[in-house]
């Protein structure tokens, strides 16, 4: 058991991806419950949550890509789908009573350690200050995609960082995918009009 000391030590952790969910979950098996994880999306699941292209899935087998501590062996594809690992993810934290934890649509913008309190002082995208004595940083490296400036009409890309409900994002990863459909479609059918007697005959 941590002594009490522990317990009143509040730990600020940022991000709810897979390293935030790991050590919260740690935490709890040690028996620590003052910790907040501060999550800037409506969902946890970070990489997973976030990247919904057709066809995402792990790249390495999915018994390698899972806690040690939480195997899942009925995962229905040797490289596990993105929705299967973002399912895993959920079902992690019930089962480890996280999601209690977890403050939704906050994001972190500013962190500074006041060494005279030995606490830190983090300030929110609104604007709440919120100060912690332990800080860990989980914010993953890859959740701020670069895109080449080659489709102006992807709205998606501006728009990529900033908070939107699940159904919002979706709504919007659809109609891009329509948009580039309607496209293509177009561009074939002004190159199949263009096409003599052959492509006709076929
Ligand atoms: C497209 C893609 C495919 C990948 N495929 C694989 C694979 O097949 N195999 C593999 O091993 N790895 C893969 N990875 C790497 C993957 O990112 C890691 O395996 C792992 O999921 C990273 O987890 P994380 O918790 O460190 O970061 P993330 O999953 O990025 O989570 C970070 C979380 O922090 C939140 N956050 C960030 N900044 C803030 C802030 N300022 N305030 C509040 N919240 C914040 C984010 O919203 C996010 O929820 C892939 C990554 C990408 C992008």
């Amino acid at each position: 058991m941590p002594d009490s000391g522990d317990q009143k030590r509040r730990i600020a952790i940022i991000g709810s991806g897979f390293s935030g969910l790991c050590l919260a979950i740690q935490l709890k098996k040690a028996g620590i419950e003052s910790f907040t994880i501060f999550e800037k999306s409506d969902r946890l699941g970070g990489t997973w949550r976030d990247n919904t292209y057709p066809g995402a899935a792990c790249d390495v087998p999915a018994f390698s890509y899972c806690f040690s501590f939480e195997q899942k062996t009925d995962w229905s594809r040797k490289w596990s789908p993105q929705a299967e690992i973002r399912d895993y993810m959920d079902h992690c934290a019930r089962k480890h009573d996280i999601v209690r934890h977890i403050r939704f649509g906050t994001e972190i913008t500013g962190a500074r350690f006041d060494e005279r309190e030995g606490v830190w002082h983090l300030r929110t995208a609104a604007d709440e200050e919120i100060t912690a004595e332990v800080l860990v940083s989980a914010v993953g490296q890859l959740n701020r995609p670069l895109l080449p400036n080659l489709l102006p009409d992807l709205k998606l890309a501006q728009s990529r960082d900033e908070p939107r409900p699940q159904k919002q994002a979706d709504q919007e990863r659809r109609e891009t995918r329509i948009g580039r459909a309607e496209r293509n479609v177009g561009e074939n059918v002004q190159h199949l009009e263009r096409f003599p007697e052959p492509v006709q005959r076929i």
